[in-house]
């Protein structure tokens, strides 16, 4: 055991460390919501839904609310698949091993079964170990939530490693985006991606990988009948298709969704069940952070979207993705193209007209005023568990918090 005061520590935006009651605060937050929800649908009770849930990219962002929704919204059992840092020789874990920690004693108390497993999902070895906790702990399962966010993927098959790249492709890209480092809104050009870097993209952030684990839990029987699996997509306003949509992530996110496709025709013949894709809104999470012109944007949609009092992050979605479209007795919704549109409130057209009119104003003197870009650092920080409102950071708190075999 080991008690220290953590301070956030920085590496330009990102913090190197995180705060574990920070951290907690944010998972028991996250589950109010969620109970909150659960009590306007169902006078108090627990909706239903799934029961048995694995989520692969569990410990932060679209996976843990994932996971709470699951948890907490239909007392579902879940194993949660991650790649965190764990606490040692005085350095605090990361934020996903602290959201995991919390998460593990929110449900204990609540006598849920969570378990855990931190290493490479892309990895056969991880996916061995995951079907044989599931064999021994959770089988069958009914809902697969496959949320991973990763910059790099070797593939077990060949040994090689690809990394993905945030480009456009065919030509340079030119926009204003946020310097995140020395907050000055500037004019950024992306120069196109190599036929390598959009390869390479789509073997990270692609179906892939998806596919094998779906595959891997049929061929070990651990499915139940009539189960689902769930990938997330994002599309966004046309103003960042050019480094979103038609760059090198959103050929990824084509390919994630004709892979939905597939599976979805592979589960209907094998276990008479379903896979989609979700596309959903555009939160603050390490992930989106790295994409150019993505964090002014989001500091306008923050502003335009609260004002309307439509603002919503992670967990409000995931809430609504749950007890509307997968609990029992529901059937998702879906656009033409088979999708689930968890993105509805922001692309509606009265936001994305205000989004774009208040777009080419912005310049640093007035980002304070024109965007909510005070809102999205404060929100960057809480995912690490600082300025989280409640906590003394005076205070000196246990960091080598561990978690439970699962
Ligand atoms: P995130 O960074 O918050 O979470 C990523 C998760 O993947 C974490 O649990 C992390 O531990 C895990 N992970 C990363 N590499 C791993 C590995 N090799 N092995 C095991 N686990 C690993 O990301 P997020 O923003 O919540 O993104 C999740 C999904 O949602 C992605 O498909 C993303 O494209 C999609 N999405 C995100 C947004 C957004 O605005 N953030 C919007 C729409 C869709």
């Amino acid at each position: 055991m080991s008690q220290a005061i953590v301070q956030q520590k920085s590496r330009g935006f990102i913090s190197v460390n995180a705060h574990p009651e920070g951290c907690r605060k944010n998972v028991e937050r996250q589950f109010e919501i969620v109970r909150k929800a659960a009590e306007r649908g169902r006078a108090g009770e627990k909706a239903e839904g799934p029961q048995s849930v694995l989520v692969v990219g569990a410990s932060t962002g679209y996976g843990l609310a994932s996971r709470i929704a699951a948890a907490a919204g239909f007392g579902a059992s879940t194993l949660g698949v991650f790649l965190e840092r764990i606490p040692e020789r005085g350095r605090t874990g990361s934020a996903g091993h602290y959201n995991t920690v919390a998460f593990h004693e929110m449900t204990r108390r609540e006598g849920v079964y969570a378990g855990s497993l931190n290493g490479d999902a892309y990895s056969d070895e991880v996916k061995r170990k995951t079907f044989e906790i599931l064999r021994r702990r959770m089988a069958p399962v009914e809902l697969v939530v496959y949320s991973l966010a990763s910059p790099k993927r070797t593939d077990p098959r060949t040994g090689i490693t690809a990394s993905s790249a945030l480009k456009p492709i065919g030509r340079a890209y030119s926009s204003r985006t946020i310097e995140l480092d020395s907050e000055q809104v500037t004019e950024v050009t992306v120069g196109p991606a190599s036929g390598e870097e959009v390869a390479s993209t789509i073997a990270v952030m692609g179906g892939d990988d998806w596919k094998r684990w779906m595959e891997g839990l049929l061929e070990e029987k651990l499915l139940a009948p009539g189960a689902r699996t769930l990938a997330y997509s994002y599309i966004g306003p046309e103003l960042t298709w050019p480094i979103y949509r038609d760059g090198t992530i959103g050929q990824a996110k084509k390919d994630l969704e004709e892979t939905a496709q597939r599976l979805d025709e592979l589960l209907q013949a094998k276990a008479g069940g379903h896979a989609w894709v979700a596309v959903n809104k555009a939160i603050v999470t390490q992930a989106s952070a790295a994409i150019p012109v993505v964090p002014l944007y989001m500091s306008i949609l923050r502003k335009v979207m609260a004002a309307k009092g439509i603002e919503e992050g992670a967990i409000e979605q995931m809430g609504r993705l749950f007890f509307e479209h997968l609990a029992a007795g529901r059937a998702p919704g879906l656009d033409d193209a088979r999708r689930i549109r968890m993105d509805d409130l922001e692309m509606r057209p009265e936001v994305q007209k205000e989004v774009m009119e208040i777009w080419p104003k912005v310049r640093t003197e007035n980002l304070a005023d024109l965007t909510d870009f005070a809102g999205y650092k404060r929100e960057f920080r809480n995912l690490f568990g600082f300025e989280v409102s409640g906590i003394d950071y005076a205070q000196p708190v246990e960091i080598e918090l561990q978690l439970p075999e699962a």
